[in-house]
């Protein structure tokens, strides 16, 4: 017995009978002795539907506050929703806007970060019996406006409680019962993960797998938080995210995971001289633009080229920016690719191990798929290909360090 912080995300709270569903898992767990505290997604394909509905009147310029105060409304219903299921199975429950309990957060609109919660009255409710039902994805600033934390933040919304009250676990229940050795989606071969430590689960969220939203890990890790990823309608035991593997012998790549939301930019004919990158990436920092992965090739002559890559989304400002700054440094032509992917392997086990990229190089060789930028770190290795070869890539690496279920397993 303890207390348990569930959270669902959209596609579990996507229709009515599914909302019930959710209530009687909940129902469950209240009946074993716990104390529970729901965070809520809203329902699946509600938050495309009102972005898009901002974006078509807003355009370009749309105030980020007012599309917070919408994409924040998607919440409010599905908490609302699950409240009243639970009511009607007999449990105290009550729903929660971030303004109510405060869910504290700075005031980058659209990616703000939680700084501080209050328990205090959430706490009481937990002692008397109640589940508080939050709405997940949303906070409040220090003015009192409603902010969002970012596409997929009900996950951070949920730990940051659950470190908050010290809750015994966080659930994050959704439609894969677990962590993959990558998006099953792609590899329908891929395997469940029993464990996975909180470094290789921060990678590999960070670097396109969805099932977690990076914040979420970071928090689970910096507070000590014991996170489960479990499926909402299969019972099982998930994925828990461990502080150290238990095994002895790690695998060299525990994951794969893959974005196709980044493009690239390069300027041509940099004046090979200091102060060309810093002239460069300043002014697009300076717009908040984030950039990824950079390379800058050998000088010839006097010039390099410079490449480096950012959000798709930021793709079209970034480049505009450039043009501005190739004339000031007296560049060649800049250039862009928006059809790039990204895949990386993520292991613990790579640190011990010689030979990883290589097995990972040649294995993109053998599919004749072009390898157009590397970065690595110590378990990661990272590449940008072509967006058309970007499932070939992934089933061929799935393939090459033997991450599918074993033949007897199946
Ligand atoms: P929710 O709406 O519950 O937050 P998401 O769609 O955000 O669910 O995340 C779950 C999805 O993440 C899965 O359906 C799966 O396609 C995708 N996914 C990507 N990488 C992985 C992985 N390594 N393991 C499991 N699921 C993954
Ligand atoms: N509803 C939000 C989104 O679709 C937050 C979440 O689902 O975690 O991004
Ligand atoms: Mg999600």
């Amino acid at each position: 017995m303890g207390l348990i912080v569930q959270k669902y995300g959209g596609t579990s709270v996507g229709s009515v009978q599914k909302i019930q569903a959710v209530a009687d898992r909940v129902v469950r767990f209240r009946s074993e002795g716990h104390q529970v505290l729901v965070v809520l997604s809203a329902m699946s394909g509600e938050t495309n539907r009102l972005l898009s509905m901002g974006r078509e009147i807003g355009g370009e310029t749309v105030s980020r506050r007012e599309m917070d105060v919408l994409a924040a409304s998607g919440e409010q219903v599905s908490i609302a929703l699950l409240s009243m299921a639970l009511q009607q199975r007999g449990l105290g429950a009550r729903s929660f806007l971030a303004n109510q309990i405060s869910i504290r957060t700075d005031g980058a609109h659209g990616r703000a970060r939680i700084e501080k919660i209050e328990t205090e009255g959430i706490r009481q409710y937990l002692e008397d019996g109640i589940v508080p039902v939050v709405a997940g994805f949303q906070g409040v600033n220090e003015a009192g406006d409603i902010t969002t934390l970012g596409r997929g933040g009900s996950d951070t919304s949920a730990v940051a409680l659950a470190a908050a009250l010290e809750a015994d676990e966080c659930q994050i229940c959704t439609d894969v019962d677990g962590v993959y050795t990558t998006d099953p989606r792609i590899v329908e071969s891929a395997r469940r993960l029993s464990q996975i430590t909180f470094e290789e689960m921060l990678e590999l969220a960070s670097l396109g797998s969805k099932v977690l939203h990076p914040r979420s890990v970071e928090f689970a890790g910096r507070y000590q938080v014991p996170l489960r990823v479990m499926s909402t309608f299969v019972e099982g035991p998930g994925t828990l995210i461990t502080m150290e593997s238990e095994e002895m012998e790690q695998p060299l790549v525990s994951g794969i995971a893959h974005t196709a939301d980044e493009a690239k930019i390069t300027v041509a004919g940099v004046p090979d001289r200091p102060g060309s990158a810093s002239k460069i990436l300043g002014p697009v920092a300076d717009e908040n633009i984030e950039v990824d992965m950079i390379v800058q090739n050998i000088g010839v002559d006097g010039l390099t080229d410079f490449t480096f890559t950012v959000k798709r989304q930021d793709y079209d400002q970034a480049k505009s920016l450039l043009v501005g700054i190739a004339q000031e440094l007296e560049a060649g032509e800049v250039v862009g690719d928006k059809e790039i992917a990204k895949v990386s392997i993520v292991g613990v086990g790579m640190r011990s191990h010689a030979g990883v990229a290589t097995t990972m190089f040649d294995c993109l060789a053998a599919e004749n798929i072009n390898i157009q930028m590397i970065s690595t770190s110590e378990i990661k290795i990272s590449v940008v290909i072509a967006e058309r070869y970007l499932e070939l890539a992934v089933r061929s690496l799935h393939n090459a360090f033997q991450l599918q279920v074993p033949a007897e397993a199946e």
